[in-house]
């Protein structure tokens, strides 16, 4: 519809319209919002007051047309030393700057979530089954960005490890084992003897206002584990930990103090008569480990185990449920308007 008959339509309903009409027209705009929701969504951003320039940061930036995927276009303006005289739209510097067929994307996003394979869901939408698997890891990369900045109050931090994987790697396909490795069935132990190297070491921080944070370490060391987590604790705040030498240094540099918990007696007479029953508010990791549990019912129950190149994409999957429960338009909406 071009400018002018959208204008003269827009006049025509704001004069004549009655409450009945008008509750009408609500329930079928909405009707139509919801169908075209991810183009909604990118509508919608780039109507915000405040755009950023994602390449240098200026918000002295000019609209530019549409692009060719029929994206608002914007370009940073460069004077006065400011700007880069760049062009970008709101997806820009997200996973889905590469992607088209908007139109198709929250029909992607409700089939998948319904639990319709990959192939069905391709067939469906008459995209390609290279395109739809791209497709999915780029949704589920989507949330990986958002963690919270910093954790305050009461912070429960520990790791865990999961069994490296090298699920999907092509280097199977091609005689090539990745590391050397025999296949391994998902679900068995590492091996025999489990050594050390097969297991990623998994970081995680939770407050109690419902922060979280989570990383894959390079290694389970002191450096490794400043460099995720340094900057992540509030000044002032309580950090439990089980006490591990690499937390202490880490806390003290942030200003916060540290409690050590130490490890749950494990005997077979305390697990058969249970623990000391639960006092609210007592300094524990009970809340970190559920985390790490349900990370592990996550990875190995819905997804049959992935690779572990994979891992941060699915944790913040995890993260974003356990959130704000799986709405849709939050979903595509929060990581497009927190990108940088
Ligand atoms: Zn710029």
């Amino acid at each position: 519809m071009d400018t002018r008959t959208f204008e003269n339509l827009k006049r025509e309903l704001e004069a004549g319209l009655d409450p009945d009409q008008l509750v009408e027209l609500e329930r079928v705009l909405s009707g139509l919002i919801s169908a075209r929701m991810a183009e909604a969504v990118i509508a919608r951003q780039s109507h915000r007051r405040r755009i950023i320039c994602p390449h240098c940061g200026s918000d002295d930036v000019v609209k530019d047309g549409k692009d060719k995927r029929g994206h608002q276009r914007f370009w940073c303006r460069k004077r006065n030393g400011h700007g880069c005289g760049k062009t970008f739209n709101v997806l820009t510097n997200t996973p889905l700057a590469r992607m088209r067929k908007a139109d198709l994307w929250y029909r992607f996003l409700m089939m998948q979530r319904g639990g319709l394979s990959l192939l069905r869901t391709s067939e469906f939408l008459k995209i390609s089954s290279r395109t739809a698997w791209r497709w999915r890891h780029c949704f589920l990369s989507l949330p990986a960005s958002l963690q919270s900045e910093k954790l305050d109050g009461i912070v429960e931090v520990d790791e865990t490890f999961l069994l490296d994987s090298f699920k999907g790697s092509r280097g199977w396909k091609r005689g090539n084992p990745p590391a050397n490795r025999p296949p391994r069935y998902r679900g068995r132990d590492a091996s025999h003897a489990v050594t050390f190297s097969e297991q990623v070491p998994i970081l995680m921080a939770v407050d109690r206002a419902g922060g979280r944070y989570h990383a894959v370490l390079e290694a389970r060391s002191t450096k490794a584990i400043e460099k995720a987590l340094g900057k992540r604790i509030a000044m002032g705040a309580i950090v439990c930990t089980d006490g591990l030498k690499s937390y202490s240094s880490i806390v003290r540099k942030a200003g916060a103090e540290h409690v050590v918990i130490p490890p749950p007696n494990r005997s077979w007479l305390r697990k058969a008569i249970g623990g000391k029953p639960r006092v609210p508010g007592r300094f524990t990791l009970g809340r970190v480990n559920a985390e790490h549990e349900s990370l592990k019912t996550f990875l190995n129950g819905r997804f049959k185990g992935v690779s572990t190149a994979y891992l941060p994409s699915y944790m913040g999957w995890l993260r974003q449920a356990r959130e704000g429960g799986f709405d849709t338009k939050d979903y595509l909406e929060r990581p497009i308007a927190a990108r940088r």
